[in-house]
Parts: structure tokens; C-alpha cells; sequence
């Protein structure tokens, strides 16, 4: 049974990048009906806060990337890592190393005075006096012959000369343990059996293979996944625009967009660009994922958003762009159903952000106008042509649409006006200015009450 894993640091919020990693997890776990579990790496105690924990939980549960186990926690694991370190003493595998940072350093510098790779020397591999109560660390005895190669799901074949690996520090003179060292206790101890992540840890690979191989651990699969640019080909990074999950949905993107968009940074299905989560998970696999690097393109984000805008549940959008209005101090309940206002709108907005404001004329007490439209249209000639509207809509026995479009277009008769030269005039009193959706539709969402008023407050 396959048994991946999603193990953010948490100094920061969920990015780009980061989601895709859980995602792609996630998908794996479901088409498999594997185990997808969250581990949240916090060993690093200064770097890690309790609030980019919960950021990156609000961001899963936004994009609904369910795990079946966890949050487990590093920082409640410290025993059991300790004992580890323990076991690799005892055994040999591992060795307390006392050289201070300033002998390492001044060995690094002279290394690079002499062009060789700095690399730990080995001075305490095997030393056989152990001064008590100095301060050291303990390093990994790695092996110098041979290589450790590994399958890339993704990337094939890699292999690294085990002579180019230093002996890592495991444990810090702190007494912490580091990162590649509890990485892979972890994902032993949890029965990973597939290590799917950014290709950032390409090079930390052979050295936790080794580790497994000292623990007496079996060796997980591992996927790298290629990292994620910009549109100028560097690394992303907030230049490029908003690099966190969350910030779009505060810019008014649906998680299901953002979902699409994630899958589609790497992974490819023939020409298709829509899926549903469904979809994804039956179609996803690690086969089509590509050896290079995405690009990130925010149009394509925006396109996709405007599609599962234009095709969403009204209903749902209307939710959501409630929100929006409220925390804006809009008083939806007093205004029309904003179920209807979300219909009229939606084949045109590309974000709830673009719905709500397209939604504010709907719902203000007062007409906001367009000082231009309104030194245009609304003047002392078109009285005569609203106060027959007012009269016409007032008296509308139905006041559907339909039904206002025909009375309206008797007025214009009657005035001996073309339609343009009506319409447009209505709508700079209904809405404000000239843009904005179906007049009739929205005169009719508008309501009879409301549109008297609005056309009384352009006779004032
Ligand atoms: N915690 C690591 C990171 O955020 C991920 C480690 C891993 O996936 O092995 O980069």
C-alpha cells in the first residue's frame, strides 16, 4: 500500500510550490488508495511559529488536500530521534566529533586556497579518547567507496560518489538533531514507502540513503518534482507576483481553480486544461510529470478562474461574494437576492473579487455615478424620459424583464427615441455608469421599489 507524505517547515506561509508538492502527494494517495500523511517538520524551533503551522493548515483545508494521518510534529519526536543517534554510536556508525567551528573554518578556507572541495577531513572518525564534557557533535560515518544511486521516479537514474559526501552532523552541539537525519527516521518510522518533493533535496538523497541503509531501515521510492519559475526564468519568488496559496484567495480565486492550475505546473494530460478533482484522480501519474521546471503564468491562474467562475454553483459564489461585501460594510441582506445578482453576473467576472465589485451598485442605498456619464447622460434632456419610465415601471404588472423591455421600448416609441438614446441614460441611473450587466435583468433584480428610487434620486 502506497504511503506518501507532505512535510512543510513551517516558516512561513503555504506557497505555490508547496501546495503543488502536497498535491501531487494527495493525488497519489486517492488514486491508489494510499495513506497521504502530514508531518510538520519543526525541529528548527527559532525558524518555526505556531501561526505558519496554522497557515498551512487553513491553506490545505482551502484547497481540500485531506490527510488520512497527522499533523505529526517533529518537535514532539526528540526521544525517539535521540535514541536513533544513540543506536548509531553504539554501533559505530556514528561518532562524536569535537573539532571547534574555528578549526573547521580555518580547514575550509585552506581547502579553498588549494582549490579542493572543502569537505570534512575525518579528524575525529577515530579518535579514541572521548574528553568529557566537551562540547561536539555527532557526525554520520558515511562510506567513501562506491556510490549511492537511486531510481528518480522522475528523473531516472542518479548516483553520487559516496567520496564527494562529507560525514553529515546529525546531531548539532545543542543537542538537536538535523534535518536529513530525522527526515528519514521519520519517514521510516511512518512507513513511507515514496518520498515525493521539490528537487531542492536532490542532493540531500544519497546522504539519507545511507542513513536508512546504517538504521537497518528498507529505502523508500523517491520523486522529485522539477521547482517552479517565474516568467523571466528565475527562481519564483514574490517579484513574480504572490507566492502564497492564500493571498488568492484573498484576490478572489476559487480552490478548485487553484487546484487546476497547481496540477497543470508540471503534469500534463494530452492537451486537456480542466479537471475536476475527480478527474485528477484518475488520471494523475508521476509518467507525466515533466523533467523541467513549470512556469508560473499568472493569466493562466485568472483563466482558469474565470472559467469555474462562469460555470459555479450561484449559489456558492453568492456565499463568497457576500463575504466580500460585508466585510466591506455592504449591507446585502437589505439589497436583492444576491443569489440572482451573482447569475447576472457571472459569465463576465473572472473573481469573486470582480464579482463583488460588479455586485456594489446592486446593494447601495444611493446610486454612486460616474461624474462623466453622469454630465452626459443624465441632463435636464432626459427628464421627460425617465419620468415616463418611472411611470411605466411603476405600474409593471410583472416587472420581469421581458415585460420592462417592452414598456421601455413603447416610451421610446412614444418620444420618438432610438434605443441607444434610452438605454443609456437608464442605465447611468440605474447602475451608476455605462458598464454592468443585461439591463432588463438587472432592472428586474433591482426590484420595483428600488428602481423607482433610483430613478427619482437621477431627477433630483
Ligand atoms: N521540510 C522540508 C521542506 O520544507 C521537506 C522535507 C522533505 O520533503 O523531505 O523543504
Amino acid at each position: 500500500k502506497l504511503r506518501v507524505r507532505f512535510a512543510p517547515s513551517p516558516t512561513g506561509y503555504l506557497h505555490i510550490g508547496g501546495a503543488r508538492t502536497a498535491l501531487f502527494n494527495y493525488l497519489l494517495a486517492r488514486k491508489e488508495q494510499g495513506t497521504f500523511v502530514l508531518r510538520i517538520e519543526d525541529t528548527d524551533l527559532e525558524r518555526s511559529s505556531r501561526e505558519s503551522v496554522d497557515a498551512i493548515l487553513r491553506a490545505m483545508e482551502w484547497l481540500e488536500l485531506d490527510y488520512d494521518e497527522g499533523p505529526y510534529y517533529q518537535s514532539e519526536r526528540f526521544e525517539l530521534y535521540q535514541q536513533k543517534i544513540d543506536q548509531l554510536l553504539a554501533e559505530g556508525k556514528a561518532y562524536r566529533c569535537y573539532c571547534t567551528a574555528e578549526e573547521l573554518e580555518a580547514k575550509r578556507q585552506q581547502a579553498i586556497n588549494e582549490k579542493r572541495k572543502p569537505k570534512y577531513d575525518g579528524t575525529c572518525r577515530d579518535r579514541s579518547d572521548q574528553p568529557a564534557g566537551r562540547p561536539h557533535v555527532v557526525r554520520f560515518r558515511a562510506s567513501q567507496e562506491g556510490e549511492t544511486a537511486f531510481d528518480d521516479l522522475i528523473k531516472g537514474p542518479i548516483s553520487f560518489r559516496n567520496d564527494e559526501l562529507d560525514d553529515l552532523i546529525i546531531r548539532r552541539s545543542d543537542g538537536s538533531p538535523t534535518y536529513n537525519f530525522v527526515v528519514v527516521v521519520d519517514d521510516a518510522t511512518m512507513g513511507i514507502n515514496l518520498v515525493l518533493r521539490g528537487d531542492d533535496h536532490v542532493n540531500n538523497t544519497p546522504r539519507q540513503i545511507q542513513l536508512y541503509q546504517a538504521l537497518g531501515y528498507p529505502v523508500p521510492r523517491f520523486a522529485h518534482v522539477p521547482m517552479i519559475l517565474g516568467a523571466d526564468k528565475t527562481r519564483l519568488s514574490k517579484r513574480h507576483g504572490a507566492t502564497s496559496v492564500m493571498a488568492y484567495r484573498e484576490q478572489g480565486y476559487l480552490p478548485e481553480a487553484m487546484v487546476n492550475y497547481l496540477v497543470r505546473l508540471g503534469w500534463s494530460h494530452g492537451d486537456q486544461e480542466i479537471f475536476s478533482m475527480d478527474e485528477l484522480i484518475e488520471l494523475f501519474s508521476l509518467d507525466h510529470v515533466g523533467r523541467s521546471a513549470g512556469v508560473f503564468n499568472p493569466e493562466k491562474l485568472l483563466w482558469l478562474n474565470a472559467h469555474y467562475i462562469k460555470t459555479g454553483d450561484a449559489e456558492r459564489l453568492a456565499g463568497l461574494m457576500r463575504e466580500k461585501l460585508v466585510a466591506e460594510g455592504i449591507d446585502v441582506a437589505a439589497g436583492p437576492d444576491p443569489v440572482r445578482v451573482v447569475m447576472s453576473l457571472q459569465e463576465r467576472a473572472r473573481t469573486i473579487v470582480e464579482l463583488a465589485e460588479g455586485a456594489r451598485f446592486f446593494y447601495l442605498d444611493r446610486v454612486e455615478y460616474d461624474e462623466k456619464d453622469r454630465a452626459k447622460l443624465l441632463t435636464l434632456a432626459q427628464r421627460p424620459l425617465l419620468e415616463r419610465l418611472k411611470e411605466v415601471f411603476a405600474g409593471a404588472k410583472t416587472f420581469a424583464a421581458t415585460e420592462l423591455k417592452q414598456g421601455f421600448q413603447a416610451v421610446l416609441d412614444e418620444l420618438g427615441l432610438g434605443f441607444g438614446k434610452g438605454a443609456q441614460p437608464l442605465r447611468v441611473a440605474m447602475t451608476g455608469s455605462r458598464g454592468g450587466p443585461d439591463l432588463f435583468e438587472l432592472i428586474e433584480i433591482l426590484g420595483r421599489e428600488r428602481v423607482v428610487a433610483r430613478i427619482d434620486q437621477a431627477l433630483e
